[in-house]
């Protein structure tokens, strides 16, 4: 078999499957609205759950740090890239997270990454929840320790795991809040349960930071935990890209030596740590967003626990609404469009197969009305 033969096969599989993945132009598409030719969307896909993604004080931030520093950084932190602005915002998230170090990644994937090859060795064993994103799991698997899952949020599976002796270390790893389900971990319980095991625990709050607890310190600081490593992501509440690993002295200086992803990679640039500096300060002090999207959260819950589609027991921003087969997902979400709404349809393998469902992402920029609105249309729809 030839490279070309490999790859025109992999492609037709995916086409013949249904599951050919493509990417759709918009002229606009992280905010309220998301805008394709000539027509505009009511947007509930976007993880941009505070609405900062378009916030005058952010973009100005961005705008006087690429004026002050450039538009890029100009090399790895290790060379030249580490710059004032980077440091002054790592001390804000450690401040605000009440953690001793922040250490800035370019993305959440990099991040898991990193902190999985650089922290695991052979006869380690790896306890991730089945349900972790794809970024976790996939490190998990291309690192040399044993990976080993367990059930969804099930604290007695995961301790069953963490009682089996083992030579190496055990590194658990969970989300605060769940990408395709929106449910939350027991938190409490798995960092008593990881303590007990002398296990490391890692969190990534990538949908719960900005977004749940006081100041939007997230799922960790809302169950009262503090894991050994917690990830927190700035695509989502943050409204622009990076990520940032909290940490101890120790851990934070031992990444430094070995997180391959911080030293053989360009740092991000200065002028976005100065606009996530910025949507950090407004994620602080304005509770009105999270009241908002608290608001519309409740308003699509009671509305949708009307219709004949199975709601998901989801109190955050992310409120899956479950199909079942995937024709009939698909279908459903082209009608949703042909009315002015953009939502995605999620197949297996992101799902379980026959979970086919519409990922409805709310945020606080929508209105109650837009709320109603794909309400009625969904309403509509499934009748
Ligand atoms: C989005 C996401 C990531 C990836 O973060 P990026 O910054 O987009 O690379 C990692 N983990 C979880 C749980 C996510 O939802």
């Amino acid at each position: 078999m030839t490279w070309q033969q490999r790859i025109d096969g992999a492609l037709e599989q995916r086409r013949a499957t249904g599951s050919f993945r493509i990417r759709q132009v918009n002229h606009q598409g992280s905010g309220r609205f998301l805008e394709q030719g000539d027509t505009r969307y009511l947007n509930f896909s976007s993880n941009d759950y505070l609405g900062i993604s378009h916030h005058p004080e952010v973009i100005r931030a961005w705008q006087d740090g690429a004026e002050k520093y450039g538009v890029g950084s100009g090399g790895s932190g290790h060379v030249t890239g580490y710059n004032e602005a980077h440091r002054q915002f790592e001390e804000q998230l450690a401040d605000w997270l009440g953690y001793p170090r922040a250490l800035l990644f370019i993305s959440g994937f990099a991040a898991n990454q990193a902190l999985i090859t650089a922290l695991t060795e052979k006869p380690d064993r790896i306890l991730a929840d089945k349900l972790s994103h794809a970024s976790l799991l996939e490190a998990a698997m291309l690192s040399p320790a044993q990976l080993r899952r367990f059930a969804h949020n099930d604290v007695a599976a995961l301790k069953t795991l963490l009682a089996q002796p083992i030579d190496g270390q055990k590194l658990v790893i969970t989300e605060g809040v769940f990408s395709m389900d929106g449910d939350e971990a027991p938190l409490a319980e798995i960092a008593r349960a990881t303590l007990e095991a002398q296990g490391l625990l890692l969190v990534d709050d990538a949908h719960g930071i900005g977004v749940l607890g006081a100041e939007g310190r997230g799922s960790c600081y809302q169950q009262h935990v503090k894991p050994d490593l917690l990830v927190v992501t700035f695509g989502k509440a943050f409204g622009a890209s990076g990520a940032a690993v909290l940490c101890s002295e120790s851990m934070a200086d031992y990444l430094l030596q070995f997180a391959r992803h911080l030293i053989y990679s360009t740092a991000m640039p200065p002028a976005q740590a100065c606009a996530l500096s910025a949507a950090l300060k407004v994620i602080r002090r304005d509770d009105s967003r999270r009241e908002q999207l608290r608001a519309n959260i409740a308003r699509f819950r009671a509305g949708a626990g009307q219709l004949p589609l199975k709601l998901m027991a989801s109190q955050t921003a992310i409120q899956p609404l479950i199909v079942g087969e995937n024709e009939a997902a698909v279908s459903l979400a082209v009608t949703l469009r042909e009315r002015g709404f953009w939502l995605t349809a999620i197949r297996p393998p992101t799902v379980p197969a026959g979970s086919a469902r519409l990922r409805v992402t709310l945020t606080a920029s929508h209105t109650v009305e837009d709320i109603d609105l794909l309400l009625e249309a969904l309403y509509d729809a499934t009748r």
